[in-house]
């Protein structure tokens, strides 16, 4: 090809546009208990189904009373006492408190609750659950109407839509929809990613290699990455560098929503793979990006048969070393997997960090560059997470893959960072 190639922005925005497209057709539902609904997307509106909290709240354990009453500082007369889990009660009659636990509902009449702290007790209001006695609030305290008291739908009304369908469903969703009545939902069905690996020179992760020979440690690795990402890997079985096992090994995965080949699409005389995905009808989209590592990779679409739900299958070509297939999975990838799994959200996750010694300075200009990198994002407050890089033997380098947390972004015009540069990682 003499087209150049686009450069990590211009990929991932037309990234971005396809995986747009692809997302319009949604997966099919299924319907999962709640404990079992983790990291799914969610597929249906999810609404309060009464007002949320659905009476009066008390945040504080103390007395519930009004707010101008108590900041007389004259004694009140203790009459009741409610507890989380008791019915809404009242009136308070006039001069007058009711003893509250945090998350009891607020007796009617009552404005506010004092805090227990802030209290002088006598006559027997001391002793708790007690309802007769006199109670004070401490000058030179005084309580606002309000105070310490979340309000009846103060969070959300009634039929209130919480949640929209594209939702991931993390812990603060699910224990929204148990709030809500909702004992299990309708999500999204994970879709399914064909992981084809390609190299003579692979052997399986339970053989002896020959000599010469490396593990198929891509198969898993990518495997765990479409799970993290919402997929549902199927790996099939490692193709060799022939054009006939690679078209016998293509032909089942048409099946997939979305295929990954690793492997065989650098400039080398075995690398067949682009060859054999355009036998297919592949429309490809690039055929490399200035990056470093994962120059060659490759995104398109393949034509499906008539009467598919989804017209293409969409493929990416990842080059085979395995830092090159990780960080192309995360920036390109796992993009379409979120949208093909009715994500709305779906972005590679970058953040900011501050660079720790030592710096790196031996990357081509022209390429963007992605680094592994171990971040600690336990910094003191107020001060981003720190970043360092990780001394690696270039992009085949498991040992300092697994030692990274993240990929330090080399933007392609910054030729030096220094320590203390404000940097960008990219998260898995
Ligand atoms: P390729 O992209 O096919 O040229 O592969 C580049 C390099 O990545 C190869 O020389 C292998 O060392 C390595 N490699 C390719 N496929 C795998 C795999 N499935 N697992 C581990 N390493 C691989
Ligand atoms: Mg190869």
């Amino acid at each position: 090809m003499n087209t150049p190639l686009p450069g990590y922005e211009e990929a991932a925005a037309l990234v971005a546009d396809h995986a747009a497209q692809l997302g319009r057709i949604l997966p099919t539902l299924e319907r999962v208990e709640l404990e079992r609904a983790s990291g799914r997307i969610l597929a249906q509106p999810l609404a309060a189904d009464r007002d949320q909290p659905p009476f009066a709240r008390s945040t504080r354990d103390g007395f519930a009373c009004r707010a101008a009453e108590a900041s007389t500082h004259r004694p009140l007369a203790l009459v009741g006492a409610a507890r989380a889990g008791d019915a809404p009660s009242g009136p308070l009659p006039p001069a007058s408190v009711w003893e509250i636990m945090t998350g009891a509902p607020v007796p009617t009449g009552a404005d506010a609750v004092m805090m227990i702290e802030h209290v002088e007790t006598s006559g027997g209001a001391e002793s708790r659950g007690a309802v007769a006695g006199k109670v004070r609030l401490l000058p030179p305290r005084s309580v606002e109407p309000g105070e310490n008291i979340v309000a009846q739908g103060a969070q959300a009304r009634e039929g209130d839509q919480l949640l929209e369908a594209g939702t991931v469903l993390q812990f603060g969703q699910i224990a929204l929809a148990a709030s809500c009545g909702y004992a299990a939902l309708h999500v999204f069905r994970r879709p399914r990613v064909a992981i084809l690996t390609t190299g003579d020179e692979l052997a399986a992760v339970d053989a002896i290699p020959r000599p010469g020979q490396i593990r198929n440690s891509n198969a898993p690795m990518l495997a765990a990455l479409v799970a993290a990402a919402g997929g549902e890997p199927w790996i099939l079985p490692t193709a060799a560098d022939n054009a006939p096992a690679l078209d016998a090994l293509l032909a089942p995965a048409a099946t997939a929503d979305l295929l990954l080949v690793s492997g065989g699409v650098s400039a080398g005389k075995f690398d067949l793979v682009e060859p054999a995905l355009a036998r297919l009808g592949a429309r490809f989209h690039f055929t490399g990006v200035r990056i470093q590592p994962g120059k060659p990779t490759v995104f398109g679409e393949l034509p499906r048969g008539a009467g598919s739900p989804s017209p293409t299958l969409p493929f990416f070509g990842l080059p085979g070393n395995p830092i090159s297939s990780a960080v192309t999975f995360l920036l390109f990838a796992a993009p379409v997997l979120a949208a093909l799994a009715g994500r709305r959200q779906s972005a590679p996750r970058f953040a900011l960090a501050r660079l720790a010694p030592p710096v790196d300075r031996h990357g081509k200009p022209g390429l963007t560059r992605f680094l592994p990198a171990l971040c600690d994002f336990g910094s003191p407050a107020g001060q981003p997470p720190q970043v360092a890089l990780v001394p690696w033997h270039g992009s085949g380098d498991l040992e300092a893959m697994a030692r990274s947390n993240c990929f330090l972004v080399v933007p392609e015009e910054a030729h030096s960072l220094e320590p203390g540069d404000l940097v960008r990682i990219l998260l898995s």
